[in-house]
């Protein structure tokens, strides 16, 4: 029988693009005469209820902000098979026959979790992490780097007019995807990402050295945040080479901010097509793109995927940064 009522939700860490990810999954399932439950607050508010039935014009003038709209939240009720039971029940009272997790990897086990107890997720993926090993580019991520980006620009202005060292920390506890671009894309002196063991020595006080003989008088260290603490990083730097260092934590301005034209279109897309797997009665798929075509994978399978590091790109930044 054909789906009538669809839910969605946004869960765990933002990112930039929700809102256009909802917005598309609205305005799609509407278009093809399917109601849409916005749920407030990710899973939590699958348990207490707390949602409503959007219109299209609920989702009107969200596409162009950051946040999310429908709120996100961490549950760890969810997690607890009462807290689940709990989420279900909802579901089925309100006659929620698919759900749509926009989300990173904890969501999407959520998502697998409840599709296993006979609610059809689809897990749109947004993170700023890119940490998602089936999709080349997860929403939000892009949005993330260029605001990076703008802020380390910034820095270097005061870093040059001062000859100092800035070292940056960036998000990432697990994932240096988001330290490594950015750093390519600022002229970093060095990068340090979690996927990479590094010498302190060898791979900044030398290469800063070296650059000073060739008249390089400012420096840009990124450090992703699993690597280390920068404040420690930048007092032994100005110890041991005499250029004044601060430290920077950009923080969580890297969540914010308006979603690029590139994540708004990742989202639009990927918001489309978890309806249309709903209604071809397909469950427990991730969106992603590849290659610029919009594909499925089970979440199972998608969660189990390692994403390999860019080592090529690592070494490129490596090479220029002279
Ligand atoms: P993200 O989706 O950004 O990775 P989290 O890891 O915090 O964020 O996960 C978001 C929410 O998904 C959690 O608060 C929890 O409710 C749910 N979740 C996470 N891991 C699991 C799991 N193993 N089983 C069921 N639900 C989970």
């Amino acid at each position: 029988m054909a789906i009538k009522k669809i839910a969605v939700l946004t869960s765990g860490g933002d990112a930039p693009g929700m809102n256009a990810a909802v917005r598309a999954v609205v305005r799609t399932a509407l278009g093809k005469g399917v109601q849409v439950y916005g749920v407030y607050r990710g899973y939590n508010g699958l348990i207490n209820g707390d949602m409503e039935l959007l219109n299209l014009r609920s989702v009107s003038d969200i596409i162009h902000r950051g946040g999310t709209a429908l709120y996100t939240a961490r549950s760890p009720e969810f997690c607890t098979e009462e807290g689940m039971q709990k989420a279900i029940a909802t579901c089925k009272e309100m006659g929620i026959e698919g759900l749509v997790v926009a989300g990173g990897d904890g969501s999407f086990r959520g998502a697998q979790d409840l599709t296993e107890r006979g609610i059809p997720c689809i897990g749109l993926p947004c993170t700023i992490d890119n940490d998602i090993a089936c999709c080349e580019q997860t929403i939000g991520y892009d949005t993330a780097l260029n605001t990076c980006m703008g802020m380390i620009d910034k820095l270097r202005d005061t870093s040059q007019s001062h000859d100092r060292c800035s070292v940056v920390e960036v998000m990432g506890r697990h994932a240096g995807y988001l330290a490594l671009n950015v750093g390519i894309a600022v002229g970093a002196t060095s990068i340090l990402v979690p996927e990479v063991p590094y010498d302190f020595d060898r791979d900044i006080l030398q290469r800063m050295k070296k650059t000073s003989a060739t008249g390089k008088k400012h420096f840009i260290i990124i450090v992703a945040e699993g690597v280390g603490h920068v404040v420690e990083f930048a007092e032994r730097i100005q110890k041991e080479t005499g250029v004044e260092s601060r430290a920077t934590i950009l923080g969580h301005v890297q969540r914010g901010g308006d979603p690029t034209v590139r994540d708004r279109v990742l989202a639009s897309r990927m918001g489309h097509c978890a309806v249309e797997l709903l209604l071809a009665g397909k469950s427990n798929r991730v969106v992603t793109i590849q290659g610029n075509r919009v594909m499925d994978y089970d979440i199972s399978e998608a969660l189990r995927m390692k994403k390999p590091f860019d080592i090529d790109l690592f070494r490129i930044a490596h090479d220029i940064s002279i």
